[in-house]
């Protein structure tokens, strides 16, 4: 049986869709491989729109509307010409070959033109195979084991049972991280001084001897709050995240790692493999004549252990046991730890589960240079950080630089911006909105203004555009690992948990 792939079209209400439906109606001849999607304008689409179909099942995705200069909207198409040139670079580096999102003009009486461009792209399709990204990528054995729902029976009881008498039991706990999460405990100061006085620290490894049996011992819900920093990327790091689970009445995911993924999450970009490869042997500083890897059973001092194996992806703290509430910020400001651990120690007026403790509002409307930002910006030329000395009173954006503070939650003051350098967006989203690198390269792209030609240009000469607009949430954003097989399996492999 051949393959037919799944190709989901968002198609413009005035020119695509007409095209559509006359072809039709004209029974002209094409592959019965569109799911239809009618948008007002090819403008209107998201590049999250994009990604949500190709990790619900679809093989490819066309984008269909007027021909520039007739759009309804004097230059939606044109929006989704840069967007679309920015995100099939981004896709590109997750292993997503470009020929899977297309972006193409039919007018509504140009009912041949829809029907050649539906087969041309079946059968670049067809040639490429399924992609399949949700099995290929999310549904792993570790993820099956993640999702299995008696790695935290009897949660809801530990978190319901009265709390020991006593001063309030905190932990803290480090995964895949780089150690600024601790330090921005520390860098509380006096506040650190007074915390210390008011709570009992049950676990912190990077500055008291508790062990894992420590812990174990505590009764089920016997910690009042557990903050853990870092993505989880080891065997090892999923067990503490459900031993902690277990233990603790509310679980805080402290920082960008532990919220989002991270910065450890852009290493889903690459497969484990290559990852293993790269860290451990083909480094030029790396010396490891043993060739251990994570995964590996080795023999110290007369006992056999087994290094904690490479999970098949980061993952965001949330996605391996519940989290109560998020404290985001790659690191958390001191401003945004003290207010969250005085709300979490008083116990009163508590938001909501899940909540991020931090304001649901822009960036850029508690941000200094907001003034210096025209209403109608337009960006006609890009400038690099590196090669720019930004004036220091202008909205970043005006300057051609990439500043993620349009979508990016506020808290971090004072933070980048004031010190001249662009939003990077490590205190995440906004609520409602499912993937911030999405957004982000959807907001900038928008910005673009020019010829076809010309925001091709544009969009070509943004280095890296996965790690510019992913570079805190790629591990919890809608395509969150590389799709694509390894060519030959690499030496020492990852091992994926038993589900
Ligand atoms: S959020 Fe930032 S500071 Fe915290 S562990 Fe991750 S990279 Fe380090
Ligand atoms: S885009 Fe950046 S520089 Fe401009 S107002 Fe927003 S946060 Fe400030």
């Amino acid at each position: 049986v051949s393959f037919e792939p799944r190709i989901v079209a968002f198609l413009c209400n005035w020119c695509a869709y007409g095209a559509a439906d006359q072809a039709g109606r004209a029974r002209l001849e094409y592959p019965q491989s569109l799911l239809t999607v009618r948008v007002p304008c090819t403008g209107r689409v998201e590049p999250a729109f994009v990604l949500q179909a190709l990790r619900e099942g679809a093989d490819g995705v066309l984008v269909a509307g007027c021909h520039p200069g007739d759009c309804h909207y004097v230059d939606g198409n044109l929006k989704a010409h840069a967007r679309h040139a920015l995100l099939v670079r981004a896709l590109e580096q997750a292993g997503v070959e470009p020929a899977r999102v297309r972006l193409a003009w039919a007018g509504a009486s140009e009912a041949e033109r829809f029907a050649q461009l539906v087969r041309d792209m079946t059968a670049e399709l067809a040639a490429l195979g399924p992609l399949d990204y949700a099995q290929r990528s999310l549904h792993s054995a570790f993820d099956a084991l993640v999702t299995t729902p008696h790695r935290l029976d009897g949660l809801e009881e530990a978190r319901r049972s009265p709390r020991a008498p006593g001063k309030p039991r905190v932990a803290f706990y480090w995964n895949a991280s780089c150690g600024g999460c601790e330090e921005a405990v520390v860098d509380l100061g006096e506040g650190f001084a007074d915390l210390a006085e008011r709570v009992e620290i049950v676990l912190w490894p990077v500055a008291l001897d508790f062990k894992r049996h420590d812990v174990e011992a505590l009764p089920d819900g016997g910690i009042d709050v557990a903050f853990v920093n870092g993505a989880v990327r080891l065997s090892e790091q999923d067990d503490w995240a459900v031993l902690l689970r277990r233990k603790a009445r509310t679980v805080v995911a402290f920082g960008a790692c532990a919220h989002l993924g991270g910065v450890v999450g852009l290493g889903n970009l690459s497969e484990p493999a290559e990852l293993l490869e790269t860290a451990y042997r083909r480094q030029p500083t790396v010396s490891n004549p043993e060739q251990l890897l994570p995964g590996t059973r080795v023999l110290a001092a007369g006992h056999e252990l087994t290094l904690p194996s490479l999970l098949s992806r980061a993952l965001p703290l949330g996605e391996v046991v519940p989290v109560d509430y998020v404290i985001p910020g790659c690191p958390p400001s001191p401003a945004i730890i003290a207010a969250a651990v005085e709300l979490l120690l008083s116990g009163e007026r508590l938001p909501p589960p899940g909540a991020v403790l931090a304001p649901n509002a822009s960036l850029c409307d508690s941000c200094p240079r907001k003034d210096s930002r025209p209403e109608r910006l337009s960006i006609q030329s890009l400038a690099r950080l590196a090669t720019t000395q930004p004036d220091e009173a202008t909205c970043f954006l005006a300057q051609g630089l990439v500043c993620l503070g349009p979508g990016t939650r506020q808290g971090c003051q004072p933070g980048c911006v004031e010190v001249n350098m662009p939003c990077r967006g490590c205190f995440g989203p906004l609520d409602g909105i499912p993937d911030h690198g999405a957004a982000g390269l959807s907001a900038f792209a928008s910005l673009f203004s020019g010829s076809e030609e010309e925001l091709s240009a544009l969009a070509a000469a943004l280095p890296d555009p996965a790690g510019t607009f992913w570079r805190y949430g790629y591990g919890a954003g809608l395509i969150p690992r590389r799709v694509r097989a390894q060519p030959e399996p690499a030496r020492g492999a990852p091992e994926e948990p038993e589900a």
